[in-house]
């Protein structure tokens, strides 16, 4: 069984179907889903937790977890009431982990400063309450600058804290994976690992430790081939996971095995607990 452990349940586009595609995920083997609390802006962290309450419980689908976070783009936003609904938010026992926060040098929905000191300010929240945190981390084009300015604000406000993490969609080098390694995080692949054009990647990830990777689908975006293109959702977790196994040499059997302890380990949580 794996664990999707990053998508979008709360995305409009399953309005019309989420039960339905929660169950395909469930039929594909995926056991749990962590359901990124986000939405379009603060006001909206909550409805990751709300689907936790409406779906955990039911048979025939995936255990869902929540987190909750003020995305890069949403810092401008970050103010005392928005921080506090996170604070709020994290002492929930479904809400497992702060995120995705980080930084975003590539789209620059926010100006670089907001984006660093709303990072810092969720890392004091997460730090406090003792959750994970999910980094959301991409630079202009090609370049490391976001990872290069991501790095000494963990190593300020995280490393000591010794609660770690996962850099979600990981899409830099070894240099940064090797990193957030070392920092006690875990490195989570997505749709793009499967992108013809995504060699480099491939190169990376075929240089992991078992005990370091995470899949996850971002769902409802960047589905992997073959169904690249389309609305992506949990159930395509497969996908990465059986590219992931070819690059390491290993079953898909042993990635599921890997994943879900890892996960399981990284936030505490009983294995098989059951839905
Ligand atoms: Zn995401």
């Amino acid at each position: 069984m794996l664990i999707d452990s990053h998508a979008h349940l709360d995305s409009p586009r399953y309005a019309d179907d989420r039960e339905a595609m929660l169950g395909r995920a469930w039929e594909a083997g995926v056991e749990a889903v962590l359901s990124i609390g986000i939405g379009e802006s603060p006001a909206e962290m909550h409805q990751a937790l709300s689907l936790c309450r409406e779906f955990n419980g039911r048979l025939g689908l995936p255990r869902l977890y929540a987190s909750a976070g003020i995305y890069p783009h949403s810092t401008v936003d970050a103010d005392n009431k928005a921080l506090a609904k996170l604070d709020a938010l994290l002492a929930e026992p479904e809400v497992i982990a702060c995120g995705e926060i980080g930084l975003d040098y590539y789209h620059e929905g926010a100006p670089r400063e907001v984006q660093r000191t709303g990072l810092a300010r969720q890392l004091e929240i997460a730090a406090a309450r003792r959750r994970p945190i999910l980094i959301h981390c991409r630079g202009t084009n090609e370049s490391t600058d976001a990872w290069d300015d991501l790095f000494p604000v963990l190593d300020e406000y995280w490393g000591r804290t010794g609660l770690g993490g996962i850099m979600h969609c990981f899409g830099a080098g070894w240099e940064q994976a090797r990193r957030s390694l070392d920092m006690g995080f875990m490195v989570s692949f997505a749709g793009n690992l499967t992108y013809p054009k995504a060699q480099p990647l491939r190169d990376v990830a075929a240089r992991m430790p078992m005990d370091g990777i995470q899949v996850e689908t971002d769902a409802p975006w960047l589905a992997p081939a073959p169904q690249r293109g389309e609305r992506n959702e949990p159930a395509f977790v497969v996908q990465t996971a059986r590219t992931l196994a070819e690059l390491l040499h290993v079953s898909e059997a042993e990635i599921a095995a890997a994943t879900t302890k890892n996960f399981n380990r990284l936030f505490h949580l009983q294995p098989n607990v059951g839905n």
